[in-house]
């Protein structure tokens, strides 16, 4: 194998706001793997897994390395309509883990907000859904798993064998293997519907307290943050608590589990193609335009109701407006996503979004979700409450947002949080150290130096942290 030099290629992280060259390589078998490990070996360049390449950051960016492209390695190999259990291949994207499953009565136990990620990429950042408090993060319902490893080995994990591997790879960013095939447990379902109760919370304090004591009562649960909100509004939000429908709640399950049922529509009224709309969008990306749009989402949201909603708009709202991102403009986007015990969580996000608005960066979106902690290696969870932020970078404040950010993981740091390797671009070494402790990251080192002697698997993530 030689190095296809037309490959090279500039990628981007999902909010277009991170750029990287590299040499991006089709993988469409293991043994693909292998020989560009083996190229890679001779040519004494890095590599990284991608799957869509959708992450927040630089997790999935290896400039001037080899990236692995693993979205063609993509096929459902065995799907078990009686038992729940499947097992695909490492691209194969949650959008086709759900059409396959869900017209037979099942659905993934964890989803992230986009359909459009791969399980290998979801199980290397060991991604939460709107149930973590519930279910756990993905990796909890992964029954094994085969991986190469750079050493040319190919391991197979479960949570008793090779466990350790198990839990480190995932979370483990994609930096001690390549995920080859992945067995999974999917959830019952008895509907192709959830019940959704949508309420207001005036403050902060209300927003938490409802969060945590509503919990309990639900399988799902997500709130919407007005991150533009001062004084005693600070913190307000729209909550909404979804739960499957038992048997016999629907009417017509055997037309809701339909595929056509759950298809989100890619027109505006049935006449403008969604794809146009990011354009419409744009002008008002901007501080007194999101203040505006916030305001009216609140207001309009003041009645408390319910409503049946399809599985895949509840969770996959995000895919609602394809390339929502680029209404952001030319900068792009950074999310901050800080996850905060519950005990600490309100004082700190009331700082956070305090300082915000002194600086006049203010978050635009904010979204929040319940947790509970896990044991995956480099976790990113706590008992707690995450808050995820989604700021506007331009040319003139590229360098004020990062400072910003920086004070933000001090405070969060403080407060006894955590940060997600998926999301954050900003984390420091110093401060992944702070909380992942040196325990951790010892571990993470000595499994890297048995699993990839040679360290051959490197993002820009893994030399800006754990170099
Ligand atoms: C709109 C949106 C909403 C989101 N919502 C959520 C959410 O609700 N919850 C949540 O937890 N996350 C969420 N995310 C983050 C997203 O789930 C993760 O970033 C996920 O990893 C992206 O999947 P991907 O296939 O694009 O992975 P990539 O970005 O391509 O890669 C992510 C990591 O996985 C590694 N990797 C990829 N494939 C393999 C493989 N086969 N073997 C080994 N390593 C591999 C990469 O090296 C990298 O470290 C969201 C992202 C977006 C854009």
């Amino acid at each position: 194998m030689s190095l296809p030099l037309n490959t090279f290629t500039q990628l981007e992280n999902f909010g277009h706001s991170l750029k990287a060259s590299s040499y991006r390589i089709r993988i469409k078998r293991a043994e693909d793997i292998f020989e560009t490990f083996q190229l890679a070996k001779k040519l004494g360049l890095k590599v990284t897994a991608r799957g869509t390449g959708i992450s927040y950051n630089d997790v999935s960016l290896n400039g001037g390395g080899i990236v692995l492209d693993m979205s063609g390695m993509n096929q459902i190999l065995e799907w078990d309509r009686g038992s729940g259990v499947v097992r695909c291949e490492s691209g194969v994207t949650l959008k086709q883990l759900w059409q396959c499953v869900e017209p037979d009565g099942w659905w993934p136990p964890v989803v992230s907000g986009t359909m459009k990620t791969t399980l290998g990429g979801c199980l290397s950042a060991n991604i939460h859904g709107k149930n973590n408090f519930q279910n756990g993060p993905i990796g909890e319902h992964v029954l094994e798993f085969t991986a190469l490893l750079p050493t040319g080995e190919e391991i197979t994990c479960t949570p008793n064998g090779n466990s350790d591997l198990f839990y480190a790879l995932i979370s483990g960013l994609g930096m001690l293997g390549v995920f080859t095939s992945i067995t999974m447990q999917m959830k019952r379902i008895h509907s192709g519907l959830l019940s959704v109760d949508a309420w207001p919370a005036p403050n902060l304090s209300r927003h938490l307290s409802d969060i945590c004591e509503n919990a309990p009562h639900y399988d799902y649960i997500v709130g919407w943050l007005d991150t533009t909100a001062h004084g005693h509004s600070l913190g307000r939000g729209l909550l909404h608590g979804a739960q499957q429908l038992k048997v016999g709640e629907d009417p017509r399950p055997q037309e809701s589990l339909q595929l056509k049922f759950q298809h989100l529509p890619d027109r505006l009224f049935g006449v403008m193609p969604k794809s146009y709309l990011h354009y419409f969008m744009n002008p008002f990306v901007n501080n007194l335009g999101m203040r505006g749009i916030n305001i009216a989402r609140y207001v309009t949201g003041l009645r408390k109701h319910n409503f049946r909603q399809s599985h895949a708009e509840f969770h996959f709202l995000l895919d609602y407006v394809p390339h929502w991102e680029r209404s952001f403009g030319r900068g792009g986007l950074i999310q901050y996503q800080s996850f905060v015990p519950k005990e600490t969580a309100e004082a700190a996000w009331r700082e956070l979004i305090g300082i915000s608005h002194e600086r006049r960066l203010p978050s635009y979106v904010g979204v929040t979700k319940r947790h509970r902690p896990d044991k995956f290696l480099l976790t990113h969870a706590v008992d707690g409450f995450s808050l995820a932020m989604d700021f506007k970078v331009t040319d003139k404040n590229r360098t004020t947002l990062s400072k910003m950010l920086q004070d933000f993981d001090r405070i969060v740091l403080e407060a006894g949080g955590r940060f997600y390797f998926a999301k954050n671009s900003e984390t420091s070494a110093e401060t992944a150290r702070a909380f992942l402790g040196a325990g951790t990251i010892q571990k993470f080192k000595e499994l890297k130096k048995r699993c990839d002697p040679d360290n051959l698997l490197e993002s820009n993530l893994f030399r800006r942290i754990f170099r």
